[in-house]
C-alpha cells in the first residue's frame, strides 16, 4: 500500500472470485460503508438504523435503473472482520451485474488493495500479524492439517505461544532493571542461578519453537519429494501408484521419462509434493541430458529423496546413485518387491532400506510411513501454536540467538546492563513474530500476497 492513501477512509472491493456463481459478495468496509451501502441498495428498513450483524433484502438501482434484487449485511465496528463498520452487498453471481455494481460502489468508496480489509483487522487490533498470515493459509489451504494449524493460528494459537515467551523474558528483563537500578546501593539481590536456570529453560522452549517451523513449513508448501533412480526401477510406477492416476508415462523402456514431473498428493491430511525424475546415468542422447540436468538440479530443492532401486541393481548405476545417497535427506528404496523372497525381503530392511512395489495393492504402505514419520504433527503441537513461515522462524531464530547471548553474558558476569540489552533485543525480534513492532515494508510484503477481496 502506497504512504499517501488513507489508511481509514472506505473501501471496498468484491469478496468472493471472479465468475459466475449463486452469489457474488461485495464488501465495503470504513466509516461510511452502512451509509453508501444504503444509497445503493433501497431497503425497507433504513440501514443506518438498523442493528449490527443484520441482514436485508432490497434492490440495487442506478439512478432509476434496477440492476439487480440484494442482501446486504451490516457489521457496526467495533466487532466485525476489519474493526471498522463493514456492509456486505450479496447480489448474484454474474461478472455483468457485479462490475455494474461495483462502478457504483466505487463512486463513494475507494477500490481495496490486495489483503487490505485484513490489514486493516491488523492494524485495528483485531488480529496479530500471525493471525493475519493464518487467513492467507486459510485461503491457500488444500490439507486437512494445513487447514487445522492455519485454524488455529487464525484464533491465535501462535501469538498466545509467543506472548507467553515473551511474559517470561519481560520478567527477567524486570529483575535485570532492578539490578541496574540498586546495585551502586549494594541492596539489589538478583539471585543470578535462577535467572540463569530460567533464561535455559526459555533457551529451550525456544529452540522447541523453531523446530515446530519444519514441520510448519512443510505443512504449509508440502513436503517436496524426488524420485530417483536408475531407468526402468518403477519410479514412474510409484508416481502413478501414489496419485492413483495415469500421469507419468509407464513404459518397459529405459529413459522415457526424459524431464520431470510433479503432481502434489494429499495422505493422511499432509500434502506430499511428487517430483519424478528422469533417469540418473549417462546418455548420448542431448534432450535426455537436458532432462536430466532440470532433474538433478531440482533433486537439490527437495526435502526428502527417494533413492529407488531394484534387486539387481548393477555396478555402473550404484556408482551413480552413491553421489546422491551420500545426503541425509535420502531415503533408500527397493521397488518390485513383489518379485523378491522374504529372506531378500528382510535383508534390504536390515540394511535400511524401505521396501515397496508399485505394482501391488498395498504395496505403498511402507514408504507412505517412512515419509509421513518426521512430519506428522501433534495434537499438542497443533494448539499451542507452531511456526508456519519463513518470516517467523527468522525471528525466532534472532530471539535466540539474543537469548544465547544474554546467558553468556550472565554466564561471564558481565553485568545487569549487558543481559538487560540482550534480553530486550530477543523482545524485540519476538514481538516483530506478532506485529507488535513492524516496518511499513514487511506488512506491505505479508498483505500484498493476498488477493484483493480479502
Ligand atoms: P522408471 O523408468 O524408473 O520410471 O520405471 P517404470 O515405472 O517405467 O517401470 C519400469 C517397468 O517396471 C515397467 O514395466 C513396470 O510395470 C515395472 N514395475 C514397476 N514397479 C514394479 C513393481 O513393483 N513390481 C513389478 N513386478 N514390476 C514393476
Amino acid at each position: 500500500m502506497s504512504n499517501n492513501q488513507n489508511l481509514f477512509d472506505t473501501i471496498a472491493a468484491e469478496t468472493t472470485p471472479k465468475g459466475s456463481g449463486g452469489i457474488s459478495v461485495i464488501r465495503i468496509s470504513g466509516p461510511e460503508a452502512i451509509d453508501i451501502a444504503s444509497r445503493i441498495v433501497k431497503t425497507r428498513k433504513q440501514l443506518q438504523d438498523c442493528p449490527s450483524h443484520s441482514a436485508h433484502l432490497g434492490d440495487i438501482y442506478d439512478n432509476e435503473r434496477r440492476i439487480d434484487q440484494a442482501l446486504v449485511t451490516i457489521f457496526r465496528a467495533p466487532h466485525t472482520y476489519t474493526g471498522e463498520d463493514v456492509a456486505e452487498i450479496s447480489c448474484h453471481g454474474n461478472p455483468f451485474l457485479v462490475s455494474q455494481i461495483m462502478t457504483i460502489v466505487l463512486r463513494h468508496a475507494r477500490q481495496a488493495e490486495a489483503g487490505e480489509f485484513t490489514q486493516r483487522a491488523f492494524l485495528n487490533g483485531r488480529i496479530d500479524l500471525t493471525g493475519a498470515e493464518a487467513v492467507n493459509d486459510l485461503i491457500q489451504a488444500q490439507t486437512r492439517q494445513s487447514q487445522a494449524v492455519a485454524l488455529e493460528q487464525m484464533e491465535g494459537s501462535l501469538q498466545h505461544r509467543i506472548e507467553g515467551l515473551l511474559h517470561r523474558i519481560t520478567q527477567i528483563r524486570m529483575q535485570m532493571e532492578i539490578e541496574i537500578d540498586l546495585s551502586d546501593q549494594d541492596l539489589a539481590d538478583t539471585d543470578w542461578s535462577v535467572v540463569k536456570d530460567e533464561t535455559e529453560s526459555l533457551l529451550q522452549a525456544l529452540d522447541e519453537l523453531i523446530l515446530t517451523g519444519q514441520e510448519g513449513v512443510i505443512l504449509r508448501e508440502g513436503l517436496k519429494i524426488a524420485l530417483v533412480g536408475a531407468p526402468n526401477v518403477g519410479k514412474s510406477s510409484i508416481f502413478n501408484a501414489f496419485l492413483q492416476t495415469e500421469r507419468a508415462i509407464v513404459t518397459p523402456h529405459p529413459g522415457t521419462t526424459r524431464d520431470y514431473l510433479e503432481e502434489a498428493v494429499a495422505i493422511e491430511g499432509y500434502l506430499l509434493r511428487l517430483f519424478d525424475t528422469a533417469g540418473i546415468r549417462e546418455t548420448p542422447d542431448e534432450i535426455e541430458k537436458i532432462g536430466i540436468d532440470r532433474s538433478q538440479r531440482m533433486i537439490g530443492q527437495a526435502d526428502r529423496i527417494l533413492l529407488i532401486s531394484e534387486a539387481d541393481i548393477s555396478p555402473d548405476e550404484l556408482h551413480h546413485l552413491e553421489e546422491i545417497s551420500q545426503q541425509n535427506n535420502v531415503i533408500k528404496v527397493i521397488n518390485k518387491a513383489d518379485l523378491l523372497t522374504d529372506s531378500q525381503i528382510a535383508n534390504f530392511r536390515e540394511k535400511g532400506y524401505v521396501v515397496c512395489s508399485a505394482t501391488e495393492p498395498d504395496g505403498l504402505d511402507e514408504l507412505k510411513n517412512k515419509l509421513l514419520e518426521d512430519i506428522r504433527i501433534s495434537q499438542n503441537d497443533l494448539h499451542s501454536g507452531i511456526l508456519t513461515n519463513a518470516r517467523q522462524i527468522a525471528a525466532a531464530s534472532r530471539a535466540f540467538d539474543s537469548l544465547g547471548k544474554a546467558h553468556i553474558a550472565m554466564q561471564d558476569q558481565l553485568g545487569a546492563e549487558f543481559v538487560a540489552f540482550d534480553l530486550k533485543e530477543a523482545s524485540l525480534a519476538l514481538e516483530e513474530i506478532i506485529g507488535k513492532i513492524t516496518s511499513e515494508e514487511l506488512l506491505n510484503r505479508i498483505f500484498s500476497d493476498f488477493c484483493v477481496g480479502k
